[in-house]
């Protein structure tokens, strides 16, 4: 089963998460939140997978009609949205905290992780853009060297007569 519920370690302050944001099946911060009409609340991918075993809710056996199953209320929705977290590359380096709501936005857009990479991509152009500024430079020099017919050494004098 593909795992859901966030793990109390990527909060920034694991011991401050209310119990009640806790998917009783997952044991995890809820993920997609959903609650049954007995109030219980649960990773939507928890409960789907506990109802292909079982038409009762996990917490207290009351019978379950999937389609009584609904979003839970805005203030649940809000405490869950705003609860501190770590961004999901801690361990490759970035430091980025946020409010759980904002670490989609940050993955797709701000994480130092994907930076690295685009700086990667950033370097190549720098090189390219160096080569052809050295080469402008060798011509400029090149010519200027055949300007003054002047060879300062035996290296550039080889290189007059060479063009
Ligand atoms: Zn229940
Ligand atoms: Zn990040």
């Amino acid at each position: 089963m593909e795992s859901s519920g966030i793990d109390l370690t990527q909060f920034v302050h694991p011991s401050h998460v209310s119990k009640n944001l806790l998917c009783p099946i997952t044991q995890s911060v809820l993920e997609k939140p959903v609650m049954t009409p007995c109030e219980h609340l649960f990773c939507e991918d928890a409960l789907l997978e506990w109802l292909l075993r079982s038409d009762r809710c996990p917490v207290c056996n009351n019978l379950l009609n999937p389609e009584e199953i609904s979003k839970p209320g805005r203030v649940i929705v809000n405490m869950l949205a705003e609860l501190k977290r770590f961004c999901p590359h801690r361990s490759r380096g970035c430091l980025w905290t946020g409010p759980n709501e904002q670490v989609e936005k940050h993955l797709s857009s701000k994480c130092s992780h994907k930076d690295d990479l685009d700086n990667v991509e950033h370097l190549k152009d720098l090189v390219e853009q160096l080569k052809v500024e050295n080469h402008k430079i060798k011509e400029v020099r090149e010519g200027e060297e055949r300007r003054t017919g002047g060879a300062k050494d035996g290296r550039s004098e080889a290189m007059a007569v060479s063009q």
